[in-house]
C-alpha cells in the first residue's frame, strides 16, 4: 500500500529560520551516516525515514561516502524516495556533501572543482534526484585555493545542482573567508555543519559567534556524541550498539570509562527534570540561539521518537545548567 504521511506532521515540530535566509529547518534533522548502508536492513532504514517525516522531520542529511560501502546510504535514500517520499519532494530538504575520501586517484577527495562537481553528479544519480537542497564542502582543504572551492559551490548552485551551499568542519577564520568569497560570488553560505555536544564544545570558542555575525545557520552533528550521551552505555556496552558493533571504528578514541562516568552523573540531572539523558543532551545543544537544528543519527524508530519528544521539554534552568557545568568541569 502506498505510504500516506501523517496529516498532523506539521503540528508539533518547530521550524527555525536558517541564519538570515528564507529557509526554515526542523529543530531535529535525521542523518544517514550510519544504519542506512548497503549492509544494513533496508526496511529498518525505510521505517525510520517514514517515521521521521511523520513527525515533521523534513530534513535528511547525506554525504557521498556514507554507507558502508561508500555511496550506499544515498542509494538507500534513493530507494526510500522511490517507494515512499518522492511525492513529497517539495516538502523535503535533502543535503549531501563531498570533501573526504570517495574514489581512488587524485580527483576523489578534498576540495577541487573537479572533485566537487563530479561527486555531486554521482550523488544525484544514486538518489535519483535532479537537485539537492543543500550541498556542503565536507571539510576544509588546505591544498586547494579557497577561491576554487567556493567558486565550485557557486557553480553548483548556478548550474541547478543545488539550491543552497554550506560548509562543514570549517574553523571560524576559514568560515569568515569562505563566507566573504561566497557573498561576493552572489551565492551566500546558508549553513555550517560542525560537531557539538556536551562532550565536544569547540564551537563555543568563536564559531557560533562567527555564524551569528555572518547570518549563517548552524546544524550540529553528533549531538549525542554517537550514543555516549544516552542511557545506552550506563551499565556496560550492549552488543547491539554502535560501540558494540564498532561500526567502522567510528567511536575509536571517543569511548572511555571516564566519559561513561560523566554520562552517569549527567543522567541524574536529566532524570531529575523528567528527561532521558539523550533528550537533555538535545535540549542543551538547542539552547544556543545560533543553533538552528540538532542533526541526530538513529538505529531504530524509537530513538527518533525520543529525540522529537525532547522538543516539548522546558528549557534548562540556571540551576540545571550550573549542575551540568560542575559535572563537566
Ligand atoms: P548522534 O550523536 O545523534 O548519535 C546517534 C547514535 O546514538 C544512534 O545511531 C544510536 O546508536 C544512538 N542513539 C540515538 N538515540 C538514542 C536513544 N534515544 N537511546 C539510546 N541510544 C541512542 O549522531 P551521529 O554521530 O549518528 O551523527 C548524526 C549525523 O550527523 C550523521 O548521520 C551525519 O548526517 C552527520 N555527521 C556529519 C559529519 C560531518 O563531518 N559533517 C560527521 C559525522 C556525522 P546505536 O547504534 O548505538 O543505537
Amino acid at each position: 500500500m502506498a505510504y500516506r504521511p501523517d496529516p498532523a506532521r506539521y503540528q508539533a515540530m518547530p521550524y527555525q529560520r536558517c541564519g538570515r535566509s528564507g529557509l526554515k529547518l526542523p529543530r531535529i534533522a535525521l542523518g544517514l551516516w550510519q544504519n542506512f548502508g548497503g549492509s544494513d536492513l533496508f526496511e529498518n532504514g525505510r521505517a525510520m525515514a517514514r517515521r521521521a517525516f511523520d513527525l515533521g522531520i523534513t530534513h535528511f542529511d547525506l554525504a557521498n561516502n556514507y554507507g558502508p560501502p561508500y555511496g550506499s546510504a544515498e542509494e538507500t535514500f534513493g530507494r526510500i524516495l522511490e517507494k515512499d517520499l518522492a511525492p513529497f519532494r517539495d516538502e523535503l530538504v535533502i543535503s549531501s556533501k563531498a570533501g573526504y575520501d570517495m574514489w581512488p586517484g587524485p580527483y576523489g577527495d578534498r576540495g577541487s572543482r573537479k572533485y566537487l562537481v563530479a561527486s555531486l553528479d554521482q550523488s544525484l544519480k544514486r538518489m535519483g534526484l535532479g537537485y539537492v537542497d543543500i550541498f556542503y564542502h565536507h571539510r576544509p582543504d588546505p591544498e586547494t585555493p579557497l577561491e576554487e572551492t567556493m567558486g565550485a559551490l557557486d557553480f553548483i548552485v548556478r548550474s541547478g545542482r543545488a539550491l543552497y551551499v554550506g560548509l562543514s568542519n570549517y574553523p571560524p577564520e576559514a568560515t569568515r573567508a569562505a563566507a566573504a568569497l561566497l557573498r561576493d560570488l552572489g551565492t551566500p553560505c546558508l549553513i555550517h555543519q560542525p560537531s557539538y555536544s556536551l562532550f565536544n564544545r569547540w564551537v563555543e570558542d568563536g564559531l557560533l559567534d562567527t555564524l551569528d555575525l555572518e547570518g549563517i545557520g548552524c546544524i550540529v552533528f553528533s549531538p549525542l556524541y554517537q550514543g555516549l550521551l544516552t542511557d545506552k552505555y550506563l551499565r556496560g556496552v550492549p552488543q547491539d550498539s554502535r560501540a558494540g558493533r564498532n561500526q567502522g571504528g567510528t567511536l575509536k578514541g571517543k569511548f572511555s570509562e571516564a566519559k561513561v562516568e560523566l554520562a552517569r552523573r549527567l543522567d541524574v540531572v536529566a532524570r531529575r527534570r523528567g528527561q532521558k539523558l539523550s533528550q537533555m543532551a538535545l535540549t542543551w545543544v538547542l539552547r544556543q540561539p545560533a543553533v538552528t537544528s540538532a542533526l541526530i543519527g538513529a538505529s531504530r524508530v524509537s530513538q527518533i521518537e525520543d529525540a522529537v519528544a525532547a522538543l516539548a521539554a522546558a528549557p534548562l534552568t540556571g540551576e540545571e545548567l550550573a549542575a551540568i557545568e560542575t559535572i563537566l568541569a
